[in-house]
């Protein structure tokens, strides 16, 4: 049942004064249940109990932390159809993906417990002491890592269970040994809180400390500010967009301490279609990218939003048939009227620059709904104009038709950093690929051969990153076993007794 509280720890609190409601974006209604935004006692609390539980959980063996990482799964499943219906009301997506993600949510759990179940899943280094080397005798060194410390969690509008309250970023911190405090987002406070009371009761069915985990509401941007200004709190998971994570980011740098945060932002994730591969395969290609468009109402972070090939007929016809193709797709609703409006304000700033052609004519759709479209320019226009360069959030794409190939070049080049990029070709482009794999790689976090951008593996292998500003941090990923290395720092314990060491150097 959706009470409003906030969590601070396993305690229930609403002492704040400012309530809202989330909306139904599909019955343009707000939703019956009301948040209650934490006021400044309340992330004072949650962050002084988190930093007390930090001196327990850091210390609790790797098998029972992922007992407590299982139960969390057990516990969202055992939510039943209440979370599916809260999360379809909360955010128009139909049941089917609100099904899929919550699969998906359990799996992250439970891959995380997999791993700490893992003999040797942490990488240490253990260098015995060469007391006779010359000219200096060697001491004993060994290395592992611990936890940094409590880390505050922001999810994003468009993954209400996947990446939020137990996503992805509260999955790996709990993994680490790290306590969390989600900053509930307001657009899915309901869900959030369901999703909240199924992590407290797995903490308490597995004796974690209270703190381990709480969970805020928030109307405005203050919560999460003050989260990240409290000393107590030590790294930070952010996704969302570049505004929001920039503005977060530039606080934790501002801080005494200094603390890292992991954001994971908005991209336009280049695809570049080759001449050959418009040639034999152009009718198929632009069939597959309206539906990759147009997937989840676009409102993927690895929406394809920019394609990009050499000016020709066959590039025309393409172009042609993905505006065909994506207005035959029923328009789906957005997530919120907020989400709906900036699309709208977006779509029209970029399609209104000079030398930019819509090719779909405007749908009439419900409100809250989105009129997929396609938009075409060419080379130079786009390289003199940074304002088509950014992510439309939402079902839309712009094709760009470059004079040559070195113009193609240049914009890839000139790209901002991006999630992923994707190559359109065939077998008999393979060597004249080369330099666009060389320049495409620098740019992004992810590249795909002959596919869509859009679906995230959740694997060791997946990279979910890239260059600035579709995250802060290149060097990790945010998806994937290995998105635990952003809660760890390294330590060497030197000429230790063993008796002393942590356990893993022993
Ligand atoms: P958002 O508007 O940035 O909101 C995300 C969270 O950050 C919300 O809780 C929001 O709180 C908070 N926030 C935003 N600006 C803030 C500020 N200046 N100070 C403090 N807190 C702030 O993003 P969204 O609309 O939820 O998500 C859509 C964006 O996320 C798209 O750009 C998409 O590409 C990106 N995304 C990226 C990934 C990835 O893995 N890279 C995955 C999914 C989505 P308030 O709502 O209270 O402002």
């Amino acid at each position: 049942m959706i009470t409003g509280e906030n969590y601070i720890g396993a305690k229930r609190s609403a002492l704040g004064k400012t309530k809202f409601r989330t909306t139904n974006p599909a019955l343009n209604i707000e939703n019956s249940w009301e948040s209650i935004e934490a006021t400044e006692s309340e992330i004072k609390g949650a962050t002084e109990l988190a930093w007390s539980a930090f001196k327990t959980f850091r210390n609790i063996s790797d098998e029972k932390r992922a007992a407590f990482l299982d139960a969390i799964a057990d516990e969202i499943e055992a939510l039943g159809d209440e979370l599916i219906e809260v999360y379809c009301q909360e955010s128009g997506l139909p049941v089917g993906r609100a099904q899929g993600e919550r699969g998906r949510t359990m799996f992250q759990m439970r891959a995380f417990a997999e791993l700490l179940r893992t003999e040797g899943w942490m990488e240490t280094h253990v260098e015995l002491a060469i007391p006779d080397r010359a000219p200096m005798p060697k001491p004993d060194l060994r290395k592992t890592y611990i936890p940094l410390g409590p880390v505050v969690v922001f999810g994003s509008s468009n993954f209400p269970l996947a990446y939020s309250t137990a996503g992805g970023d509260t999955a790996s911190a709990f993994a680490a040994g790290c306590p969390v405090i989600v900053k509930s987002h307001p657009m899915h406070a309901g869900t959030g809180e369901l999703v909240a009371s199924a992590i407290i009761k797995a903490a308490e069915k597995t004796g974690m400390p209270n703190g381990v985990f709480s969970n805020l509401n928030s109307k405005g941007i203050e919560v999460g500010v003050k989260l990240v200004q409290d000393p107590k709190v030590k790294a930070v998971g952010f996704t969302g967009s570049i505004r929001g994570g920039r503005a977060l980011y530039d606080i934790a740098n501002q801080r005494p301490e200094p603390i890292p945060v992991f954001a994971e932002m908005g991209s336009v994730n280049p695809v570049v279609i080759t001449q050959k591969a418009l040639e034999q395969n152009g009718a198929k290609w632009a069939d597959t990218y309206a539906g990759s468009i147009t997937l989840g109402t676009g409102q993927f972070c690895t929406n394809p939003g920019l394609i990009l090939g050499i000016a020709s007929p066959e590039l025309e016809a393409f172009t042609q048939r993905l505006a065909e193709k994506i207005v035959e797709i029923d328009p789906m609703c957005m997530l919120h009227p907020n989400i709906k409006d900036a699309y709208t304000t977006l779509k029209n700033e970029v399609t209104s620059q000079v030398g930019v052609t819509t090719l779909t004519k405007p749908l009439s759709v419900d409100v809250n709904y989105a009129d997929q479209s396609v938009a075409m320019l060419n080379g130079a226009t786009f390289l003199a104009n940074p304002k088509v360069h950014q992510e439309v959030f939402g079902p839309f794409s712009i094709v760009v038709s470059c004079a040559d190939e070195q113009e193609l070049l240049k914009i890839i080049e000139g790209l901002e950093g991006q999630l992923t990029g994707t190559i359109l070709a065939e077998d008999t482009d393979i060597i004249s690929l080369r330099a666009i794999i060389d320049e495409l790689q620098h740019r992004v976090g992810r590249i795909i051969f002959n596919g869509v951008p859009t679906g995230v593996e959740v694997s060791p292998a997946m990279n979910h990153g890239g260059p600035y500003p579709s995250s802060t941090d290149a060097r990790f990923t945010a998806v994937g076993l290995d998105s635990i290395k952003r809660w760890i720092r390294p330590i060497s314990f030197q000429s230790f007794p063993s008796a002393l060491l942590p356990i893993e150097l022993k």
